[in-house]
Parts: C-alpha cells; sequence; structure tokens
C-alpha cells in the first residue's frame, strides 16, 4: 500500500484529551479518530490492526471449540427484566423506543440473549457441553468515558458463554476458555498477569482476569511477592492481621469531639493512632440499614460486603437516615447502643480498645471494647488489601499494582440458565439446568493495551502480529527514479510472499518520513537510498533494535522474511 493512496493522518502533538500514551499514540500515529466522548473511527490503519486482534481471537476460540454466533446489538427490555438485571444495570444501558413505543436497550453484554438461545435449542444433554461466542460492538453509558479505546461508549468485545450437564463438566469448559485467554494474548504480543476477580454485577462462583500491569491502569491489584496468589482489589483477600491486643477495665466515656468528623480530625485531636479508633459507616442493604466496622485506618470494600451479605443493593446512607439510625450527624456514629446488625472486620476481633463515635453530636467514646460493649452480629474480611498486607496464602508481604483489564473469564452458575430456564434432559430423562461460564475479552481495548506496553519515546512499536502492515519501505528522495524502481521492485516481491508492505512514497522530506515510521512503528523499515543503492544494498531496520544493517538487494527479500517468521513463530 502506497502511503499517499491510503490515509494515515499523524499528528506532531497528540490532541489535549488524551492522557496516557497509548491513546495519545493511536491519535498521533492516525489509527482512530474521535466522533465524541467515547466514540471513536478506527482509521484504516488503525482497523487493520483490529482485524488482526479478532483474526487471533477468532481462531484461538474455535480451535477452543466455541461455536460463532452472532446477536442483535439491539434487544428488547423484558428480557433484562427476565434475569433482573434491569435494575441493577439500567444507568449503564442506553434505552430507546421502536416506533410502537416498545423498550428496548443497546446491549452492554449478551448473557440474556444466549440463555435465551440455549432455552430455546438445546432440549438433550447430548447436544452438551456447547460453547458459543461472538465478536461484536458493545454500548455502555460509562459514566466517565476515557482513554481513547480503554472505556468507550461503544466499543468490540469478544464474547463467549458455556453450557454444560454438570459442575465438572462446567469447570473444564471454564479452563479451556482460560487457556485460550493464555494464547490469545500471547500471540497479540501482550504480557498478562492473571488475577482473581470479583464477581460484581453479572453475578456467579468464581472469575479470573487477564491484566495487564500499567500505571495508567484503572484497576488495583495486589500480588504476593512469592506465591502465584494475585487479585484484583475489589476481590483481593489478606491473612488477618492481629495487632497488639489491649484491654481496660474502664468503661466507655463521653469526650467532646467538636467539629471533629474523620478518622485524621479525631485521631489528630485526641492524640491517638488512626488504627486506635473504629470506623463506623451505615449502610442501607437493600433497603435495610446496617452498620460495617472497620478499624480506623482501613478502607471499607462494598464489594466484598455486597457479596457476604448476597445483596443486590448497597448504598452508603444519606444524612436524614444516619440521624435516624444514630441519633447523630453524619462522622459521630459509634456502635455502642445500635439498634441495627453490626458487621465488623476481623481485624476487629483481636481485643483492642478503641475510639468510636458517640451516637451524639460532637462527642466520641473512648474506652470502647467489642463484644464488651456491643455485640457484632457477624465478622467478616471487609477491608481493601494494600500494599504491605499479608497474602492470605502464604502470609507474605503483598505489593500493590496497576492493572488494565483486557479480558475476564467467569464460572456463572446456574443465575441465567434459571431465570431463562435454560436446561436440558439427562440421560435418564430428568430435566436438569444448565451450568453456565461466560468470558469476554474487550477487543479494543486489548488493541491499545497493546500500546500501552510497548513504546518509546519516538512511537508505537507495533508486535509482529498485530502492526497495520510488517514493513515499511522509506525512500527519502522520491526524485531519484532509480531508488523509487527498487523499492517498487521489492515491494511486489515481499507482497509476491504475503508480507504486507507500506510504502511512503509521499513528497516529503527525509526527516518527516523517519519520524512518522518511529511513529507509526511498523516492525521493521527498509531503506532504499542513493547512499545504500551506491552499495547495492537495502538499509533495514527492526524498531526494536537501534543497529541499521545493510543487506544486498538481493537478499533483503529473504531476510525480511525469515524475521517475519521468526517472531511469527
Ligand atoms: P471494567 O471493570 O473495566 O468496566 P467490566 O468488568 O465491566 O470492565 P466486562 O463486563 O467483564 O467488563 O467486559 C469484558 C471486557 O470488555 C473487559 O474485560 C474489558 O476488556 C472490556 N470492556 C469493558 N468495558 C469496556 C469499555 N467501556 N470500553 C472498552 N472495553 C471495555
Ligand atoms: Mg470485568
Amino acid at each position: 500500500m502506497r502511503w499517499t493512496q491510503t490515509l494515515i493522518p499523524t499528528l506532531r502533538e497528540a490532541p489535549q484529551d488524551a492522557e496516557i500514551n497509548s491513546h495519545k499514540l493511536m491519535m498521533r500515529a492516525g489509527l482512530i479518530m474521535k466522533l465524541g466522548g467515547g466514540l471513536y473511527t478506527f482509521m484504516p490503519a488503525g482497523l487493520r490492526s483490529l482485524r488482526k486482534v479478532e483474526r487471533i481471537v477468532r481462531e484461538e476460540m474455535d480451535r477452543a471449540g466455541a461455536l460463532e454466533v452472532l446477536m442483535p446489538a439491539l434487544q428488547p427490555r423484558e428480557i433484562w427484566e427476565q434475569s433482573g438485571r434491569y435494575a441493577i444495570l439500567r444507568d449503564a444501558m442506553f434505552k430507546i423506543k421502536d416506533r410502537q413505543q416498545r423498550d428496548m436497550v443497546l446491549g452492554p453484554t449478551h448473557e440474556e440473549v444466549i440463555t435465551d438461545l440455549a432455552n430455546r435449542q438445546i432440549n438433550s444433554y447430548r447436544q452438551l457441553p456447547k460453547t458459543f461466542y461472538q465478536i461484536q460492538t458493545k454500548f455502555r453509558d460509562e459514566i466517565r468515558p476515557r482513554f481513547g479505546l480503554m472505556r468507550a461508549k461503544e466499543f468490540i468485545m469478544k464474547d463467549a458463554y458455556s453450557f454444560d450437564v454438570s459442575w465438572e463438566a462446567a469447570d473444564a469448559s471454564y479452563q479451556a476458555m482460560y487457556d485460550a485467554y493464555i494464547r490469545i494474548f500471547k500471540r497479540c504480543g501482550l504480557r498478562t498477569k492473571v488475577v482473581e476477580a470479583d464477581t460484581g454485577a453479572i453475578g456467579g462462583d468464581f472469575s479470573h482476569e487477564f491484566m495487564v500491569l500499567a500505571d495508567s491502569g484503572e484497576d488495583g491489584i495486589v500480588e504476593c511477592e512469592t506465591c502465584a496468589y494475585a487479585a484484583n482489589l475489589e476481590r483481593a483477600e489478606r491473612k488477618t492481621p492481629t495487632g497488639k491486643p489491649s484491654t481496660t477495665d474502664q468503661l466507655p466515656a463521653v469526650v467532646a469531639t467538636p467539629g471533629k468528623r474523620t478518622i485524621e480530625e479525631v485521631s489528630s485531636f485526641l492524640k491517638v493512632k488512626p488504627w486506635d479508633l473504629i470506623k463506623t459507616l451505615i449502610y442501607i442493604a437493600d433497603d435495610k440499614p446496617i452498620a460495617v466496622l472497620v478499624a480506623g485506618h482501613r478502607e471499607l470494600n462494598e464489594h466484598k460486603l455486597t457479596r457476604i451479605l448476597k445483596v443486590a443493593t448497597l448504598k452508603l446512607a444519606d444524612d436524614e437516615t444516619i440521624m435516624k439510625v444514630t441519633g447523630a450527624p453524619v462522622g459521630f456514629a459509634g456502635p455502642v447502643g445500635l439498634k441495627i446488625p453490626i458487621y465488623a472486620d476481623l481485624e476487629l476481633q483481636t481485643p483492642r480498645v478503641s475510639v468510636t463515635g458517640a451516637n451524639a453530636d460532637d462527642s466520641h467514646l473512648i474506652n470502647v471494647m467489642v463484644e464488651r460493649d456491643f455485640t457484632v452480629t457477624s465478622f467478616h474480611d471487609l477491608v481493601i488489601a494494600k500494599e504491605g498486607d499479608k497474602c492470605p496464602r502464604c502470609g507474605v508481604r503483598m505489593r500493590e499494582k496497576r492493572g488494565i483489564e483486557v479480558g475476564h473469564v467467569f464460572k456463572l452458575g446456574t443465575k441465567y440458565s434459571k431465570a431463562f430456564d435454560a436446561g436440558f434432559l439427562d440421560a435418564s430423562g430428568n430435566r436438569q439446568i444448565s451450568i453456565m461460564g461466560c468470558y469476554g475479552i474487550g477487543v479494543t481495548r486489548t488493541l491499545q493495551a497493546v500500546i500501552e506496553q510497548s513504546f518509546d519515546e519516538n512511537g508505537i512499536i507495533w508486535p509482529m502480529a498485530i502492526a497495520p502492515y510488517q514493513v515499511d519501505v522509506v525512500v527519502p528522495n522520491t526524485a531519484h527514479a532509480e531508488s523509487v524502481r527498487v523499492a517498487e521492485e521489492l515491494i511486489s516481491a515481499l507482497e509476491a510472499r504475503g508480507i504486507e508492505v507500506l510504502f511512503d512514497d509521499r513528497d516529503e522530506r527525509p526527516g518527516v518520513k523517519f519520524k512518522d515510521a518511529d511513529l507509526l512503528g511498523l516492525p521493521i523499515r527498509a531503506v532504499i537510498s542513493e547512499r545504500s543503492l551506491a552499495e547495492g544494498k537495502v538499509e533495514v531496520k527492526r524498531r526494536t533494535e537501534q543497529d541499521k544493517q545493510m543487506i544486498p538487494i538481493a537478499d533483503t527479500v529473504a531476510f525480511i522474511e525469515s524475521i517475519i517468521k521468526g517472531e511469527l513463530s
């Protein structure tokens, strides 16, 4: 392809709203163009890479035995009511009406549609196991679309769904997808870290996320410094710290803490450590008020609490409710005397003398002891793990990292198959419910994540497998007819071998072409100039290396081909 015939609108500067490297580079290299917040057009070169990622995904899904389908993006609201997810996801969905005023949504995911398919098409255990997949556009009304393709309102996802006769069989389907994901990301040239993940709004049993470690990642992760344990912060456990036990014979006493509401304010006012305080949070869990206690230096993990309480909705109580429940304004709630269920973090099980809110304006209680002065409904691991916490498996220190979630595998169980009566007749003729799994890859996000992991100060460094083209042929001086002639001959020979070539035939200064070559980041650059031809050679350079090699014209095709083969094997 000739540069003058395609459209690669490179930019010297990244647009203002591009915050992270990969977003800046995709814009600067002319791979994508912004239409509006979270909406991007794939330009010709960007689309080539996207199609390559899709091809890898498709090949590995097919290899794993999954069946490709294509489901409608436009879905009737009823199926979302049927699964019970309309209430949970309504704000994240684009909702529209057809001309008959029927409520429709643009699919953010497809569990409902596929389970309806399974309900209609699968009748017998003989048809199972089945894994279906599609590569399709998803729509999500994200609160904060940003970072280009990373968090878009419209994006391409590969989603797959498995149906099995038993939990054991479902484990095998899960494992097949897990293994396929490992191969997919590896083939895309991406290094990923697999972490244990929260099951969130999709619901289900257990799940893993495939993370690309990057400072710009929106997900927090902890990983053990020695064993293989790694988990999303939404999920991560920690070995419960016991701390130094303490006791007192003194009974709780009210102290005045005028205007001191936060842990920081109270601890510095009373000259105690945050650890010596107990944070009391009032939540509304499925319409009922509850109190949640964590040590003062800790943050509550709402994902864990939601899972433990098995509630559909969990939200912080508003000021009015707090006043009603505790008798005090926000900032002075405490467990002593509360008449609602109290859930406490395991760390508070160690006997300790604490400061808590007094359930009265501008006052706190000192000398509070858990279980002596109030009763805890139950203790659980309730906090967000952090750097320095001990690994739940082996007890060694954990560290915190940031990650970009590119893929997610869930063992779902029967949540959707029950709602849609997706079952089968077993060998004895009894009707049973299918066990499901679901598996997503953000295809567009994966493409950008590759760049987030592979660039330098000059531009993108594409892995061979998904580069828009494999070779960039640059003729610095297009007025030199012999250079152009040799270039064209070389390109025909390369293309005859199935190698993808971009020919920078623009009438631009050499400096511009070399800068753009680095920015676009094709894996191999071949320069043909008066100087190289004087030696009868072509200058070949890999994007990953500094050194150039002078290759005799006649050997160039074989040389380039061997580099490509080497990288793709
Ligand atoms: P996130 O936590 O990042 O919002 P999610 O957990 O809601 O993602 P899933 O429902 O698991 O996402 O979707 C499967 C995959 O789709 C994700 O692993 C991610 O790679 C991709 N994805 C999700 N939301 C977006 C988005 N707004 N833009 C681009 N890709 C996305
Ligand atoms: Mg996810």
